[in-house]
């Protein structure tokens, strides 16, 4: 049985020292591992952003795509491997901006993928410009008098777009966001996963201290239900979207795959799409 070393390549990240992506990477390592899974059995998406590097750092299938669309080729990898586990990644630039319509609709589309988002109000790469997810007032290249945009709620929207796994962890709580992925893993749907992960380097207000200062762990709460949809969203409003841990699950709505007639039978396995050894040796 695979450890969470078996995920690991000899791809050393060029991410900055101190960023909060290195504890993501760690953490799906080690979801993947405790849920059982071997890397063949994975599948890493990533879009474009510091953290869509994070599929060319894990020793399991990547894909590293284009800005804002690593949800529709996760999607098309799901359908046409339905045996993969699916994890689609990126950083709040690009799942909440150029991205935005696709993570909508595949939240409502509810395929059986973990999309876990890289939050670290601020575009990194690109070396500091204000996101969708940054506060009004915030100060960038791009903002210099500071932003006179309202942040998107990610959270709220993927409620109002009907999701069926909304969470949300910090880089630092290694503990809350493994057990996080390892549940989105395990959900039979698609599992948003938000992660403040701070950008060390050009983001100089939302630092790990001001995410320990403001952030609300749910476990304060323990008669809090997360199979209620409400109280998931008033939650949400309530702490102004700074909730981390599993905030809402729906187990009773089937997936996209359990929908479709044949879609898991044997006999209808796309198996004319697949070379055997001997055909693949001819290529
Ligand atoms: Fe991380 Fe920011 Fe450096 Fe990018 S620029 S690697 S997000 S710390
Ligand atoms: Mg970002």
């Amino acid at each position: 049985m695979a450890t969470f070393k078996d995920f690991r390549n000899n791809v050393k990240p060029n991410w900055c020292p101190g960023c909060g992506d290195f504890s993501v990477q760690a953490a799906i390592q080690r979801a993947a591992a405790n849920v059982g899974l071997e890397p063949e059995n994975l599948a890493v998406i990533s879009g474009i952003g510091c953290s869509g590097r994070i599929s060319g750092y894990i020793n399991a299938y990547g894909f590293h795509g284009i800005h804002g669309r690593a949800l529709p080729i996760a999607q098309g990898v799901k359908l046409a491997n339905r045996e993969l586990t699916v994890i689609a990644s990126g950083g709040d630039g690009d799942g909440f901006a150029i991205g935005m319509a696709h993570t909508v609709h595949a939240i409502r589309r509810n395929l059986d993928i973990t999309y876990i988002v890289m939050d670290n109000q601020i575009y990194g790469l690109t070396k500091g410009q204000t996101s969708p997810r940054s506060a009004v007032g915030f100060k960038t290249k791009s903002t210099p008098q500071g932003s006179i945009e309202s942040p998107l709620s990610p959270l709220e929207i993927a409620m109002a777009a009907g999701a069926t796994f909304v969470a949300q962890s910090f880089s630092s709580d290694l503990k809350q966001l493994t057990s996080l992925i390892e549940q989105g893993i395990q959900h039979k749907g698609f599992a948003l996963i938000n992660v403040f992960s701070p950008c060390v380097t050009f983001n100089k207000v939302n630092t790990y201290d001001w995410f320990k200062e403001n952030i609300v762990n749910l476990d304060q709460f323990p008669d809090y239900d997360p199979t209620n949809r409400v109280a998931a969203m008033n939650k949400i409003m309530e702490t102004n979207g700074m909730l981390t841990g599993l905030i809402y699950r729906d187990t009773t709505r089937k997936s996209y795959e359990d929908l479709i007639p044949g879609f898991r039978e044997e006999g209808l396995y796309r198996q004319d799409l697949r070379l055997d050894q001997s055909q693949f040796e001819e290529l």
